[in-house]
């Protein structure tokens, strides 16, 4: 099956580079990638699924074989719209096992024809969340070791803090 495709679910709240190390794994495994935006709890998120989409577009420019996309509802479902052969997850320590599994083994329930692969970041990326970056953030803290310039700006944007703050008076 040459066009086959998988999809990468998340909330991608904001994408990292954690985020961005599996899509540069996954599509190298995988013809087709879609990175899927999942729209269930955007109440609870700092940005909004359109801001999500066009940070994770932005930092995918150049990768042809990568579609972003979003859903609201299953992902075992969009991953049967979108004829998927398998749910991409990350697995960065124990601690994401327990979650991914019941989550793996529910989704094949849900939808036999897909399979959960879950891929390991590489070093610098395992103790990366968008939920420590958007702390860290807010509290002024610097984290462009872990997100895209993107990213980095729209923090700062949400945040109200400015472009550098290495020539700023202190007072
Ligand atoms: P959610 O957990 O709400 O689905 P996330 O955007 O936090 O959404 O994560 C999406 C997927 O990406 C999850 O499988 C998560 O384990 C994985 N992931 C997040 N950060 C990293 C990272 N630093 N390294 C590897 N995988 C990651």
């Amino acid at each position: 099956m040459p066009n086959r495709l998988a999809v990468y679910p998340g909330s991608f709240d904001p994408p990292t580079f954690g985020h961005l190390d599996l899509i540069y794994r996954a599509a190298r495994i995988f013809p087709r990638l879609v990175v899927a935006v999942a729209t269930n709890n955007e109440k609870q998120c700092l940005f909004t699924v359109a801001e999500r989409i066009e940070m994770l577009q932005a930092i995918t420019r150049d990768m042809p074989t990568v579609e972003i996309d979003s859903f609201t509802g299953l992902t075992a479902e969009f991953a049967r719209k979108r004829a998927a052969v398998a749910i991409v997850r990350g697995l960065r320590a124990i601690s994401d096992f327990e979650y991914e599994h019941g989550m793996a083994v529910t989704n094949q329930k849900l939808n036999p024809e897909v399979d959960t692969v879950c891929l390991m970041p590489s070093e610098p990326y395992l103790f990366l969340s968008s939920r420590v970056v958007k702390e860290v953030a807010r509290l002024g803290g610097d984290v462009s070791h872990a997100v895209p310039p993107i990213v980095l700006e729209r923090l700062r944007q949400r945040f109200g803090q400015g472009q550098s703050t290495s020539d700023s008076s202190s007072g």
